[in-house]
């Protein structure tokens, strides 16, 4: 067996000059941007290209750089240290841009892939519906056929950068020629005549805007389908391995930030003429702490190797590492606040906003409730859902 979770000497370099790039650039902005509601600029998610962060899992053919999710997860936890709203808006861009990569056209990909590895556009991925969460594969909003096109009608929620984005990948209800009914994936413009983004208020990311996307008749040309009408779910579920590895790496990056706030604080803060740090009770907090981030970052890298190796345990892990780390980073955030004491409920030290930052990841890219249960059908062979 070879345990080695060491980086190498290339991820180490990529990950040092962005953490040199997100120091200098970017964390002087996000208290700022994160207090007043202001999107995350666009030049900054532009900037990231460089890093080899939009795009970065694509093949080179397509203007990717192949990178193993090994390095690409090292990278967004640099990320989600420093802004997790700018690590969201990668995130989802990339995901679209990947589906659109997938299995869309070649004039398709002509058309609007450079744009969005460029971030000249950005764009959301569409599945979630008001009545329709974790039951995803019953999808309620519906596109229907004619000589033109497609005309989709209905409603999605949730829908991260749906307010600020520029097109978006949808997943819709149709039925094929036989008369069944299928989910097909569409590539939509978000400026199209009857589509309409209202943002929804939320606890944090407040520089990442999450929308309800209302579609109206709009018509989307025929070429806009992406993959094949009425087997567009397979295309949804393929990219939910990733993404879970990548929320994991998310919750690793907002874990690491608390703990180092909160070793800061107990360093500093003195009481009882002593720094609070040498409380024991202050010490078991810490020690949790670094005991929380050593096991989120051993089952995200696990996870990672597993979907570079595309072994056959990927999904449990992914799964895994998904649920850990997720809860773990709440206990995290949780603890360094305590550590600040009354500090850290002010809006005047970082705590209180990895909290937040942090709280929808055990919700989105599949409920930790459903990962458990997607944990538990690899030892029992049951399925609780079907
Ligand atoms: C910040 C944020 C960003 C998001 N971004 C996107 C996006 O870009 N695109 C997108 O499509 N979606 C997005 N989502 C939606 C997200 O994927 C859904 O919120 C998630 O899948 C859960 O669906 P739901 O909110 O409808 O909850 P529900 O499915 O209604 O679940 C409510 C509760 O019931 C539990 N539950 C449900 N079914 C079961 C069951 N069978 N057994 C046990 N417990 C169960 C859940 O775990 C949860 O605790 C985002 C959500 C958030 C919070």
């Amino acid at each position: 067996m070879t345990v080695d979770f060491r980086l190498d000497a290339e991820q180490i370099a990529a990950r040092d000059g962005l953490r040199r790039y997100l120091e200098k650039e970017v964390a002087p902005l996000v208290d700022d941007h994160e207090a007043r509601g202001l999107d995350v600029p666009r030049p900054i998610v532009a900037a990231m290209r460089d890093f080899g962060l939009l795009g970065g899992l694509l093949p080179e053919s397509l203007g990717g750089l192949s990178m193993p999710m090994t390095t690409y997860g090292t990278l967004i936890a640099e990320v989600a240290r420093v802004w997790p709203s700018l690590r969201s808006v990668l995130s989802i861009t990339n995901l679209a841009a990947s589906v659109l990569a997938e299995a869309g056209s070649p004039a398709l990909l002509e058309r609007h892939l450079p744009g969005l590895l460029s971030a000249e556009k950005l764009g959301c991925f569409a599945l979630s519906e008001p009545d329709i969460g974790s039951d995803a594969a019953n999808i309620q909003t519906r596109a229907t056929r004619d000589a033109q096109g497609w005309v989709i009608n209905g409603r999605k929620l949730y829908i991260s950068i749906s307010p600020i984005c520029d097109l978006g990948v949808v997943f819709v209800s149709t039925t094929g020629d036989d008369g069944r009914k299928g989910v097909s994936c569409l590539l939509f413009d978000r400026h199209a005549p009857g589509v309409q983004v209202t943002a929804l208020p939320k606890m944090g990311m407040h520089s990442c805007p999450l929308g309800e996307v209302l579609f109206e008749d709009v018509r989307v040309p025929a070429e806009n389908l992406i993959g094949q009408a009425n087997k567009g779910f397979a295309i949804a579920k393929k990219y939910l391995n990733a993404g879970r590895c990548v929320v994991a790496f998310s919750a690793l990056g907002i874990a690491e930030a608390s703990l180092e706030a909160a070793v800061r604080f107990a360093t500093e803060r003195v009481q009882f003429g002593k720094p609070i740090g040498s409380f024991q009770l202050v010490q078991q907090m810490i020690a949790d702490m670094m005991t929380l981030v050593e096991t989120s970052r051993l089952l995200s890298y696990r996870a990672a190797d597993a979907l570079d190796r595309d072994a056959p345990d990927q999904q449990l892990l992914c799964s895994m590492a998904k649920r850990h780390t997720t809860d773990a980073v709440l206990r995290v955030a949780e603890m360094a606040l305590q550590v600040h004491g009354g500090a850290g409920y002010t809006t005047l030290f970082p705590v209180e906003r990895h909290y937040r930052d942090a709280r929808h990841l055990s919700i989105a890219e599949g409920t930790n409730q459903i990962q458990s249960m997607l944990i538990a059908q690899h030892a029992l062979g049951l399925s609780a859902l079907r």
